[in-house]
């Protein structure tokens, strides 16, 4: 799937919108993006998913031994489901506990174990580095990380493969010196 069409889908779905906009960062952008509205569709979630694992299908070949992915909740979870009904292992989930992302619900890690970890956007990567954590302490193995959206631009500093179907690097400003603030328009909220 090219980018482009990937763009396509998150604008149809309002995923992604163009304008002028305040981050909760506090930082100004002409673009922001949420990924759960283009997740909230199922079939489209599935086809982008199943885009994500034929990346790294292509890329690892038969190097790649998957039995299971694993996603940080929330914002992972139906990419998780994606990715894992794409390569027909089982997807479970880290959750927060008291601030840290734990393992819960009787949910296992074997000793040994390929995983992947799926997640919808990556931005410094400390969540699924966290995750990765949680997989290598109980003896199993990230294959790979597999996301939809890569907002790293290659800083994540993750020591597996990472997989995406976009790269989004959108511009940001302190508000002091916003090009669109400058030109007049008010920035908005979105979401609220
Ligand atoms: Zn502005």
């Amino acid at each position: 799937m090219e980018p482009s069409e990937v763009f396509k889908i998150f604008k149809e779905t309002k995923a992604l919108l163009t304008g002028h906009f305040e981050l909760r960062s506090g930082l100004h952008s002409d673009q922001y993006f949420q990924c759960a509205l283009v997740l909230q569709y199922p079939r489209i979630a599935e086809q982008l998913c199943a885009a994500v694992v034929e990346k790294m299908r292509m890329a690892l070949g038969a190097k790649l031994q998957v039995q299971g992915v694993i996603s940080p909740a929330l914002g992972g979870l139906p990419v998780g489901h994606g990715i894992g009904r794409a390569l027909n292992v089982r997807a479970f989930f880290a959750e927060k506990v008291e601030g840290r992302l734990a393992l819960r619900r009787a949910f296992e890690v074997k000793p040994d174990e390929h995983l992947v970890v799926a997640e919808d956007v990556i931005t410094r990567g400390g969540r699924v580095q966290e995750v990765m954590d949680i997989v290598t302490a109980r003896g199993g193995v990230v294959e790979a990380v597999c996301v939809l959206v890569d907002r790293s631009g290659g800083k994540s500093g993750l020591q597996v493969p990472v997989f995406s179907l976009v790269q989004m690097e959108p511009a940001t400003w302190p508000p002091a010196e916003c090009p669109l603030c400058r030109q007049g328009s008010p920035a908005v909220h979105p979401g609220s």
